[in-house]
């Protein structure tokens, strides 16, 4: 058990004694009604827009304790995110939730075909430490806005902003229907053991098994939103000074620690120095003295800077490299001379570190996809049309940026999530609703005119000839 209480129980309870029906709990709201009216999820996103605006400095305050997020950063990536994406639920709630009309057969004709949206139930949302806030509270707009209960597991290795959250969501939320439950892998595992309609979970692909295990003994459908080797390849043609600002912005921000990062450069060779130089360019020009700059996040704990400390060891540092354990500081670092044996290219990096590896043309880079996993972005920064077209057509990832890294994740139209490795199920916007519902197929068909009635038996002669044309 985590060396921090639960929400639901005071110190030293076992965790079991924390959730033990949390789940049954939970899905009465739904079975009742309770969380099904449209006024009812307005509300609970105003709820849920008011617990981070009414507190936005004690939200900057745990993410800078957590991470150490500037306070844009936690503005563009956590909260004001998450305020968008409930108001845009909230503006939204009536169309989505509208039934939709489709075709029906001839032979069915007279009959009304639709689909009708309707809510799994009580949805586990198990959230990692990389965004926190946003990773934790993005699905729940789409649990409320679907008409879901919700438990929420924040990480624990995010606990200031975890804490906040249990202490503010039932002021802000109603408990009948929306729960946070903090800890580690001992209430998570607690949590797994109920039945749930939906597991929604964020985090590594290791962790993603055992979810997946959980969930196959309920049969509970599970949306996996994980990690991987999210590659960029600099193509001959490209803008170089662009392409690097591009890519040092989407690996520098949160200090490499977004899912969606650059993971590594592939580039032609011919251009390769030319894009380090401007590489190192980018960082000086966006960081300035990284140490000192107060857009530089920080390692989220010794483990992991430890783990990156490992990885420098893979290459030249040619920009950075330097660690202060203390501070958790790890250097915006640039690795060149970088092999794919090398410890750095076997494992998601998820910091501040950017091997860049030559490659030849665009035929070169997809060959190295060819055996990879797929990962949740790609990124091709490029001129040449074909070059963009073949890596579209000849490669597949979660997500493909061209000419710019991370900021698909930002564009709610668009689906949010992996393929394969990556995972599977995808949110943002309309797709969250998608994600936390059930669109029920209804057939409606009216009795007057029994229409059907040459499809009952007997088939015999005339009638068995007409059912055979109707319905082969
Ligand atoms: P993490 O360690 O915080 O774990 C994620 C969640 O799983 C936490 O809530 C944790 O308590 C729980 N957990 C950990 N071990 C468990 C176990 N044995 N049983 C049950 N639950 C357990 O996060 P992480 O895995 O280090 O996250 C980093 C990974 O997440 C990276 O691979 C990253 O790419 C990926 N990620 C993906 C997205 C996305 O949106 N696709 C976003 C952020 C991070």
């Amino acid at each position: 058990m985590s060396d921090r209480a639960t929400t639901d129980t005071l110190p030293g309870a076992a965790p079991d004694a924390a959730v033990d029906g949390l789940a049954a709990e939970l899905r009465e709201a739904v079975t009742t009604g309770v969380t099904r009216p449209r006024l009812y999820r307005a509300q609970q996103l105003d709820g849920l827009i008011a617990m981070l605006l009414q507190h936005t400095s004690r939200w900057e305050a745990a993410l800078a304790a957590d991470l150490g997020k500037s306070e844009i950063e936690a503005h563009l990536t956590e909260i004001g995110l998450v305020v968008s994406e409930a108001r845009a639920a909230k503006r939204s709630l009536r169309r989505w939730m509208a039934a939709t009309p489709l075709a029906t057969p001839l032979a069915l004709q007279p009959a009304f075909a639709k689909t009708l949206p309707e809510p799994l139930g009580a949805a586990l949302i198990i959230a990692p430490w990389n965004y926190p806030l946003q990773l934790a509270l993005a699905p729940l707009v789409g649990a409320i806005a679907a008409g879901c209960a919700a438990v929420v597991k924040p990480s624990e290795l995010a606990p200031t902003t975890s804490a906040l959250l249990a202490e503010l969501a039932p002021q802000h939320l109603d408990p009948r229907s929306v729960r946070v439950v903090e800890g580690g892998v001992d209430e998570t595992t607690a949590l797994l053991e109920q039945r749930w309609d939906l597991i929604f979970y964020t985090g590594g692909a290791r962790v993603a098994r055992v979810v997946a295990a959980a969930a196959a003994k309920h049969l509970t459908p599970t949306v996996l939103e994980l990690g991987g080797k999210s590659p960029a390849y600099v193509h001959r043609s490209a803008d170089i000074p662009a392409a690097a600002r591009r890519i040092a912005w989407g690996k520098w921000l949160n200090a490499g620690q977004t899912c969606v990062a650059p993971d590594h450069i592939r580039v032609d060779r011919e251009v390769a120095d030319e894009l380090v130089e401007e590489l190192r360019r980018a960082t000086a020009e966006q960081l300035g003295d990284p140490r000192t700059s107060p857009d530089f996040a920080r390692i989220v704990n010794g483990r992991h800077l430890e783990r990156l400390r490992g990885l420098l060891a893979s290459g030249t540092a040619v920009v950075g490299g330097d660690v202060d354990e203390a501070d958790r500081f790890v250097a915006p670092t640039i690795l060149t001379d970088v092999d794919d044996a090398s410890a750095v290219m076997q494992e998601e990096i998820f910091g501040p570190i950017l091997p860049v590896l030559p490659v030849d043309g665009v035929d070169g880079f997809i060959e190295t996809m060819r055996d990879a996993e797929k990962p949740l972005a790609l990124y091709v920064f490029a001129r040449d049309r074909d070059a963009v077209r073949r890596v579209e057509r000849e490669t597949s990832s979660g997500a493909l940026g061209i000419n710019i890294a991370v900021a698909h994740a930002g564009a709610a139209a668009l689906p949010f999530g992996g393929v394969g490795e990556s995972g599977s199920g995808a949110y943002h916007g309309k797709h969250s609703f998608d994600a936390f519902s059930h669109r029920k197929a209804v057939l409606s068909k009216p009795t007057g005119l029994d229409t059907l009635r040459m499809i009952y038996p007997p088939f015999s002669g005339r009638r068995g000839r007409l059912a055979k044309r109707l319905l082969g």
